[in-house]
C-alpha cells in the first residue's frame, strides 16, 4: 500500500484544526508547539512518537470515540 493513500483525516484532538496524517494524534502544529513548551520538562519524547513504529493501529484509535 502506498503510504500516501493511508493518510487519515481528523480533527486535531488539541486544537480543532482538521488535520491529515498517518497516525491519530496533535497537528504538526501543536507537535511543534508541545515540544518547544515542554522541552526540558516531563517527556518531549511522547510528543513526537507518532511515528510509523508506534503499535497503535490507526483506524482503532480513531473508531472508539
Ligand atoms: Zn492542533
Amino acid at each position: 500500500m502506498d503510504p500516501r493513500d493511508a493518510l487519515l483525516e481528523f480533527p486535531c484532538p488539541r486544537c480543532g484544526t482538521g488535520s491529515r496524517d498517518r497516525f491519530y494524534g496533535p497537528c504538526q502544529t501543536c507537535r511543534d508547539q508541545l515540544v518547544a513548551t515542554s522541552a526540558g520538562q516531563a517527556r518531549p519524547a511522547d510528543v513526537g512518537r507518532f511515528e510509523p513504529a508506534m503499535h497503535v493501529v490507526p483506524n482503532q484509535v480513531a473508531t472508539k470515540e
